[in-house]
């Protein structure tokens, strides 16, 4: 009995060491949502609110997932941890180095498998600072038939005169029909080229934007586009494709689109986000 007090004061010791060395690793660091820079909390409310307004749009649902590049670091992103979409809130978002597309925090929980997507994007396009993957169905549909899902309508604008379709069948790291790898990632965002879509065969799409807002107009827009095209297509007539021209945008148009936020706002104001 001798021996037992210096025994657990040794087990007590090497509990409370490692207590107090996860104390000072969650302090060193500090989860986005609890960042006191304005930008940062403005970044983090909104990518909250994307997750909230794509779920209740049903346009990612148990998976998929929305990132932003952060504000504050352009070789960083901020992004969920691996949760479903419609149950993410300030606290689950993560940030994630670009280059190695892991968590800042070496002790940070389990990230999305296709975070790939969205890191591989950012490093190749300094233009695109928001990106969303989902699985919609009309999608879908145009990534495995041999007509190119194209702008016919204006919410349809980013698909231009064909979007092009990646497949993971060329990819030489293996891991499924899943973009899972930075190899995968770096041949997704290959196949993206100039443009703000890629579909991904059998699988879904990516969109990337300068902005969250728009990023997230445009993935509806393109599954509207979809449905709409497959009905178009579906009567047997020639259709009128979208025209450069009607892609135009006046100063004013600018101007007051920019003032309003219109669509966002209301799309905000349907999922129930303050
Ligand atoms: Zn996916």
């Amino acid at each position: 009995m001798r021996n037992a007090i210096p025994l657990l004061a040794t087990v007590f010791g090497a509990a409370a060491l490692a207590a107090a060395s996860v104390a000072s690793v969650a302090s060193a660091q500090t989860l986005p949502y609890q960042s006191t820079d304005p930008k940062m909390k403005a970044a983090v409310d909104d990518l909250y609110a994307a997750n909230r307004i794509l779920a209740f749009e049903g346009v990612i649902t148990g998976a998929g997932h929305v990132s932003v590049r952060s504000p504050t670091n352009p070789a960083h992103m901020l992004i969920s941890r691996s949760l479903a979409p419609p149950q993410v809130v300030p606290a689950d978002i993560q940030e994630l180095d670009i280059a190695t597309c892991q968590n800042v925090n070496p002790k940070g929980p389990l990230l999305y498998q296709e975070r790939h997507i969205h890191c591989s994007i950012y490093k190749a396009r300094p233009d695109i600072n928001a990106v969303v993957h989902s699985h919609t169905p009309n999608i879908i549909v145009f990534s495995v038939i041999k007509t190119p899902l194209r702008a016919m309508m204006n919410g349809g604008r980013i698909l231009g005169n064909g979007a092009p379709i990646h497949d993971m069948a060329d990819v030489k790291t293996k891991t499924a029909n899943l973009i899972a790898s930075i190899d995968a990632g770096d041949s997704l965002a290959a196949a993206m080229g100039k443009g703000n879509v890629v579909l991904l065969r059998g699988h879904g799409s990516a969109v990337g934007a300068a902005d969250l807002h728009t990023a997230v107009g445009n993935v509806m827009g393109i599954e509207e586009n979809a449905t709409l095209q497959l009905r178009a297509m579906a009567t047997g007539s020639p259709i009128t494709w979208s025209k450069p021209t009607d892609f135009v945008q006046t100063e004013e148009i600018t101007r007051v689109l920019a003032g309003e936020d219109r669509n966002w706002n209301a799309e905000k104001f349907r999922a129930g986000v303050k």
